[in-house]
């Protein structure tokens, strides 16, 4: 992978961590809003759900994982500094440009990772 590539996917981490980051903070948001309100913010956001559907599972994601995905991305922010990122972490193979598009955080190339973790990308 060529400085140029390495630059690009560092400024995609960066912005993928604050988002993470910002995600956090409108969760507080939401958090304090429902102990105000009770149990009727409950059932909106039920009935919200349907329309709002990929934010809704990012959040999921983001709070189910948060503190994984912080510092998977702060990991690969390292990697990158150090020249380690797109390598495979098992095999020591590059792993695909298409793969750290979709995840950029990810430490094994697709072969080492499917055979691994099945049920996860
Ligand atoms: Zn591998």
């Amino acid at each position: 992978m060529n400085q140029k590539e390495l630059e690009r996917f560092k400024e995609k981490i960066i912005k993928m961590r604050d988002e993470v980051l910002n995600s956090k903070q409108e969760d507080r948001r939401k958090e304090t809003y429902r102990e105000t309100s009770g149990d009727h913010t409950y059932s909106y956001h039920i009935a919200d759900q349907g329309s709002d559907c990929m934010e809704n599972e990012k959040s999921f994601l983001f709070a189910s994982l948060e503190g994984n995905v912080l510092d998977d991305l702060n990991d690969a922010l390292m990697r990158i500094d150090n020249k380690t990122f797109g390598t495979c972490f098992m095999c020591g193979k590059d792993i695909s440009i298409k793969r750290l598009e979709a995840v950029p955080s990810a430490k094994l190339c697709i072969d080492c990772k499917s055979g691994e973790e099945k049920e996860q990308i």
